[in-house]
């Protein structure tokens, strides 16, 4: 044991265990994606590649994911304490299996070119507010196990109201309008971009930050995100 862990225990998020903010037996609970999927029409896809059918120009090409959104995560996620929130997010990558990360992997062959992670960005008063980006921790940690470069020329111009507060689908298709905006147009032309997330529900965020990205001159535009469901 550490001196740190000694002085600031960790207890499970999941049950309040000693010892670890994701214990043994709440990991068990965690579930991993077994199928990918199309992110416009919900149907199984390989690699989670958008169909051609299903394709849009604007629009994002492929979608990956980790596990189900299921309410552990969500508990996990929610009650995720700003002070600690640094450590718990990096231990939380640190659990994703090797496999998940070979399929992220996957993209580099099916990509002819370069690719860059680029988080979902935070407007810059909750960025002030939270002190830190969890989309930023999560693409750090897949740029370094990927060996692929990150860039940030992404930039949320609208203070969204969060998502999850939004029932309807058309609220957040509105909410998310117009939020993103691209910084240096240079870095992104003609390249691959994935775009990082903590949760994708609908995909409204993250359909919005691929238009910009696209309308920026982005060749293609994947998503991978920690949760989805
Ligand atoms: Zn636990
Ligand atoms: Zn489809």
């Amino acid at each position: 044991m550490f001196l740190k862990d000694f002085l600031f225990p960790k207890f499970c998020l999941g049950c309040g265990f000693l010892g670890a903010y994701i214990c043994h037996n709440c990991r068990k609970n965690l579930y991993y994606m077994e199928k990918d999927m199309c992110i416009y029409c919900s149907h199984n896809s390989l690699y989670g590649l958008t169909h051609p059918a299903c394709k849009r120009r604007y629009g994002i090409d492929g979608f990956l994911s980790i596990f189900h959104y299921n309410n552990l995560l969500k508990s996990i996620i929610k009650s995720i304490k700003y002070r600690y929130a640094l450590d718990v997010w990096r231990e939380f990558c640190l659990i994703i299996e090797p496999e998940s990360i070979l399929k992220v992997a996957s993209l580099k062959k099916i990509v002819k070119g370069p690719i860059f992670l680029e988080p979902i960005p935070l407007h810059r008063s909750k960025l002030r507010h939270r002190g830190f980006n969890q989309a930023r921790i999560i693409a750090e940690y897949f740029s370094h196990r990927l060996s692929l470069p990150m860039t940030s020329c992404l930039v949320r111009t609208k203070d969204t109201e969060p998502q999850a507060q939004l029932r309807k689908n058309s609220e957040r298709f509105r909410n998310m309008q117009g939020a993103f905006d691209v910084e240096g147009t240079k870095v992104v032309t003609g390249q691959y971009i994935i775009l990082i997330d903590d949760v994708v529900t609908t995909g409204s965020t993250v359909k919005e930050a691929a238009r910009a990205l696209k309308l920026g001159g982005a060749k293609g535009v994947f998503t991978l995100s920690v949760a989805h469901g």
